[in-house]
């Protein structure tokens, strides 16, 4: 293994991803090209780290109260539109 410093994009053989021209690599036989290992620790934990969550840690019996809730102002509504049009 060598490090050698790229004159040209190379994709990484481990990731996937582009090492660009003039960064450092690990290069092996066969030609294949690696990112740094500390990019590499870098770019891994980009792509595995969980996507960011939706605030939904409401669980299920707060969601099943909302839902309940807003359908009874629906028919809240609906009452005062029928009081309203009877007379
Ligand atoms: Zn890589």
């Amino acid at each position: 293994m060598n490090i050698i410093t790229l004159t040209a994009p190379a994709i990484c053989a481990g990731c996937g991803k582009q090492v660009p021209a003039s960064a450092q690599a690990r290069s092996y036989l066969g030609g294949k090209i690696y990112h740094m290992p500390d990019e590499e620790k870098r770019l891994t934990a980009r792509t595995t780290a969980p996507a960011p969550q939706a605030p939904q840690d409401i669980n299920y019996l707060e969601q099943a109260l909302l839902a309940y809730i807003e359908q009874m102002q629906l028919a809240l509504a609906n009452l005062r539109e029928r009081i309203r049009t009877r007379r």
